[in-house]
């Protein structure tokens, strides 16, 4: 997971370039407008309540799963737990193997990529069939997701046609519309043939055992609905009480994701087919993946276990914008990526991630649920540097700022030192194009030259004027009208 250089190789990908470009700013205007459409007011007092709800949850998991499992066996339904990805993924392949099965269809589960659900199918004879449109062409690719509800972002047009004409072996479309068409008419095939479906689960409803799946695509539905056998395999913290509580997460999911007031589907499954249903699979199953998710209740990661997988913080992010999901290096990209990676892999096989966010604080305003993605991100780098896994000399630098930072005159006098040295620095044109001790920073940008006197001072003369002229001074350096 060296995000450095893969986002170095993004950066130098002019195709990439050119659709992360287009990306850009589809999705934040679109939740922005959902939000005006919504109430601005509502709307934030919906994300509290989102909030709320999700940590009602998280603090009573063991009740709700417990009440979870009860329901659905309650409603002839399987619950298997599995407690890391290996254990998820035996349980699936005891199931082809019990049932025969020999094709599967799927529906987007982030689970099923974290678990490498795909692979192992293959390896034991059990054809995997991506039925999203995004993840179907990614398959194709052989790739992984770049976005969590985008997940051929990634690719234009033409290379979606190069695709399908190598694999479909039908003559070139390029128009969006007949190659969406020529999707459908291949995938049709597949739903019809399959006898095993596998989705994710966007929420698991404890009151009534059920799994909630919202999709655009209607693909969720074929995929738990024809197949003889179901299985629906996610997190366990995707537990929520009741169905009033999917009712208010349902107001901010598809707001925050992809501006819409409701997405086209969405669906509770709750059992398998009863006697007087007339479709349904005869078996539904439900694999509840924990693989290191308890580990972090009751501790400080615990509020990145809110997370609905919405994708709103990878689409407000300036560092995905910019180089995309791959550079990420595993199945969750963008700012929850660079929390949740380290999280479920380990900090020392993640070095780079929590350093790949500026902190603007976008992801943490646009988070249906309110997860302060800034501050966990802080708080990751901080525990790199107290387990020795930053570079020898940035920590060495850190140690010299925490103790200059701690003695007043030394900092009055360090800050008066450097906004010398940076003006020394800058051109005639009053910015400084290359900094000579740290040259990162200034390979694609340039920086400003400070002013001539530092904040301190300028503070102090303020001070000093106030005092004089009895008047209260409230800004400093007032901007030129
Ligand atoms: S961290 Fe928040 S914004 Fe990002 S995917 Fe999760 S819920 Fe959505």
């Amino acid at each position: 997971m060296h995000f450095k250089q893969r986002a170095g190789s993004a950066l130098a990908d002019a195709k990439l370039q050119s659709v992360m470009k287009r990306f850009g700013s589809g999705f934040v205007e679109k939740r922005t407008q959902a939000r005006a459409a919504f109430g601005v007011d509502l709307f934030e007092r919906l994300r509290d309540e989102g909030a709320k709800l999700r940590d009602r949850g998280l603090a009573n998991l063991d009740v709700w799963l417990l009440r979870f499992e009860a329901e659905a066996l309650r409603r002839g339904a399987t619950v298997l737990w599995a407690g890391d990805t290996a254990e998820a993924r035996e349980h699936v392949l005891r199931i082809c193997r019990e049932h025969g099965l020999k094709k599967a269809i799927k529906s987007k589960s982030m689970v099923s990529e974290e678990a490498g659900l795909n692979d192992a199918l293959e390896a034991h004879g059990v054809q995997p069939v991506e039925t999203d449109l995004g993840e179907y062409i990614i398959q194709l690719a052989k790739e992984p997701p770049s976005h969590i509800i985008a997940p051929a972002i990634h690719k234009d047009k033409e290379q979606v046609s190069d695709l399908f004409t190598e694999h479909h072996r039908k003559p070139r479309l390029t128009d969006i519309d007949e190659l969406t068409r020529e999707a459908r008419v291949m995938l049709r095939e597949h739903f019809l043939s399959a006898d095993l479906g596998i989705s994710g689960g966007n929420f698991l409803i404890a009151e009534t055992g059920s799994v909630a799946i919202v999709t655009n695509e209607g693909n969720g539905r074929m995929t738990t609905t024809l197949p003889r056998v179901h299985i629906a395999i996610t997190g366990i913290e995707k537990v929520i009480p009741t169905l009033e509580d999917l009712s208010l997460l349902n107001r901010l999911l598809p707001r925050s994701a992809t501006g819409q007031a409701i997405s086209n589907y969405v669906s509770v499954l709750t059992g398998p087919r009863g006697a007087n249903d007339r479709e349904g699979p005869e078996h539904m199953v439900f694999v509840l993946v924990d693989n290191g998710r308890t580990d972090f209740l009751g501790g400080e990661m615990q509020e990145m276990l809110r997370c609905i997988r919405c994708g709103a913080c990878m689409n407000h992010c300036p560092v995905y914008q910019t180089v995309g999901g791959h550079a990420y290096g595993w199945v969750y990209p963008g700012p929850m990526g660079s929390v949740l990676t380290p999280m479920f892999n380990g900090l020392e096989n993640a070095l780079d991630l929590p350093q790949a966010a500026t902190l603007c604080g976008a992801c943490h305003v646009a988070c249906p649920v309110k997860i302060p993605l800034p501050g966990l991100l802080r708080k990751l780098r901080e525990k790199q540097v107290e387990q020795r896994l930053r570079p020898r000399t940035e920590r060495a630098a850190i140690r010299l700022w925490a103790f200059a930072a701690t003695r007043p005159w030394l900092y009055a006098l360090g800050t008066k030192l450097a906004v010398r040295v940076l003006r020394m620095l800058s051109s005639s044109t009053g910015v400084i194009r290359r900094i000579p001790f740290d040259p990162g920073w200034t390979l694609g940008r340039d920086i400003p030259a400070p002013e001539r006197k530092t904040f301190r001072q300028l503070y102090a003369e303020q001070r000093s004027e106030r005092g004089n002229q009895g008047s209260p001074v409230t800004r400093i350096g007032k901007p030129s009208s």
